[in-house]
């Protein structure tokens, strides 16, 4: 059922408080936590509370929501100091959307990505 958790997703679990993560902000409806796995010196990541698949499927299903995520995506950078408007260079978000682009987790997610060199010059 839309927007329902699910007992073998990995960011449901974290919502629920099952698996431990270094939470950077939370909301009613969000939370932002690091990536494990860090690809730059800021690398956090914001997901609805509720269970979609991927950022377009959340969209589609709750704009409102979608909208709530990209804000304080926009709040991370922000508080992270890698917003222009907070001194820093700017900042990249990134949806993986297909096991084929580098999708591992299928619970609707945007990496918010900054404070690295280089980070200009790689993909887009
Ligand atoms: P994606 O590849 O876009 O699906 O992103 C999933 C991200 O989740 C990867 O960057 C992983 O490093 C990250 N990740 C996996 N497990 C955890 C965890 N327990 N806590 C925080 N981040 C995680
Ligand atoms: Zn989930």
């Amino acid at each position: 059922m839309s927007g329902e958790p699910q007992a073998d997703c990995l960011f449901c679990r974290i919502v629920a408080g099952e698996i431990p993560a270094t939470v950077v902000r939370e909301t009613e409806s969000t939370l932002a936590f690091r990536d494990i796995n860090p690809q730059a010196p800021t690398h956090v990541l914001v997901i609805p509370r509720a269970h979609y698949p991927n950022a377009a499927a959340l969209a589609d299903a709750d704009p409102a929501l979608a909208g709530t995520v990209l804000a304080e995506a926009g709040r991370v950078a922000e508080d992270e100091k890698v917003a222009e408007s907070a001194g820093g260079a700017g900042y990249r978000l990134i949806f993986n959307t297909g096991r084929g682009v580098g999708q591992t987790v299928f619970h609707a997610h945007v990496h918010v990505l900054g404070g690295a060199d280089g980070l200009r010059e790689r993909l887009v």
